[in-house]
């Protein structure tokens, strides 16, 4: 357990008590990562952490990880319980939580170790604590800034790599595992998703990498990303194979106006959904509002999707070291496609774009 992990638990602890909460649950999940650095893998044996109101934090284990779980957080800051095979370890939770009130619980909580506890609580009203958490991990700190900004930097480096060689003639599955290798050639430890979407399947978003070959002329969406240092890479280009098309040239031109009118909204006091608003206008006003069907960004940290989101439902409002994606798109389907998404961040007074590629049509060979 670190400084930053002890500010995140008080401020957790805080919130339990200003929400009138008995209890706070946190599962195996990258909500556990943010309050204790502990995520093991989510299994049938619980791990819980759980907080009550005026009690020091508690990490509830399977005894055979309790070493793990010792060593990760730090022995002797965090009272770490190991239940046996054998034991009920929802028996131990309740026995932690008094018998009534509301009690909020991770989003990640499997529905086997809710209905145990449900079972092992019956007084109890259950409640999802994405509020609390959600609301907590949209605020980045700066060493997770820090983290975040190394990573859109290494996924860059990736995709320059790649855009110095050539497409025409290649495959999509071969682009795509270049550009893993780009990943962990810059420093990532895992690679999430190599999204590389030529001709006509680029007007499918989250298109999978096929053995079609690309060929001049083609549109290709590249949007990929992994893990470096816990945190989350993001990022997508859209290039052109051989000198583009009029279609091509046109919708490009005004998805990255989209894109530059939504980050330029990008400030502290502004509500995300101006953000979502900026990127839908130009593209509207363009006459393809219909062909650019999803929401404009998301949040983006030890989870590549997490609040806050950028659309017009969500009711954040901006504040410094909130993290996500830029990413409007327009799809024409069976031609084309065109998506241009960067990680932001907002400062104290504007914004950081953490993504440094060249945003203008990238003509490959
Ligand atoms: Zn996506
Ligand atoms: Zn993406
Ligand atoms: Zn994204």
């Amino acid at each position: 357990v670190t400084a930053d992990h002890r500010r995140r638990l008080a401020a957790a602890a805080g919130l339990l008590v200003a929400q009138d909460l008995r209890g706070l649950i946190v599962p195996a999940s990258p909500d556990l990562a943010y309050l204790v650095g502990y995520e093991p893998m989510p299994l049938e044996r619980a791990t819980l952490l759980v907080l009550a109101p005026a009690e020091a934090p508690r990490l509830l284990v399977p005894m055979l990880e309790r070493p793990l779980a010792a060593d990760a957080t730090g022995a002797g800051e965090l009272e770490i319980v190991g239940w046996r095979d054998g034991e009920d370890p929802y028996a131990i939770v309740a026995g932690w939580l008094s018998r009534t009130g509301r009690v909020a619980v991770g989003d990640r909580l499997w529905a086997s170790h809710m209905l145990a506890l449900q079972a092992a609580l019956p007084g109890t009203t259950w409640t999802s604590a994405r509020p609390i958490l959600g609301a907590m991990r949209a605020r980045k700190d700066a060493s997770e800034i820090a983290a975040l900004r190394r990573a859109a930097l290494a996924a860059d480096a990736a995709l320059g790599d790649v855009v110095g060689g050539r497409f025409a003639g290649r495959r999509e599955d071969e682009l795509a595992a270049d550009l893993a290798a780009g990943l962990l050639a810059h420093g990532h430890d895992r690679v999430d998703f190599t999204i590389v979407a030529s001709g006509p399947n680029a007007a499918s978003p989250h298109h999978e990498p096929t053995a079609r070959t690309i060929e001049p002329g083609d549109a290709v969406v590249l949007d990929f990303g992994g893990v470096l240092d816990g945190y989350c890479s993001d990022t997508t280009r859209t290039l052109s194979v051989g000198e583009p098309g009029e279609l091509l040239a046109k919708v490009h031109a005004v998805v990255r106006e989209a894109q530059a009118a939504a980050r330029a909204v990008v400030r502290p006091g502004v509500a995300i959904r101006e953000v979502d608003r900026a990127a839908r206008a130009v593209i509207e006003a363009a006459g393809y509002g219909e062909r650019f069907f999803h929401r404009t960004g998301h949040g983006i940290g030890l989870e590549v999707h997490e609040p806050p989101y950028v659309e017009e439902q969500d009711a954040t409002v901006l504040e410094p070291g909130m993290t996500f994606s830029v990413e409007p798109g327009i799809y024409l389907e069976g031609r084309l496609g065109v998506r241009i998404e960067d990680i932001v961040t907002v400062t104290g007074d504007g914004v950081e774009e953490l993504n440094r590629s060249p945003r203008e049509l990238l003509v490959v060979e």
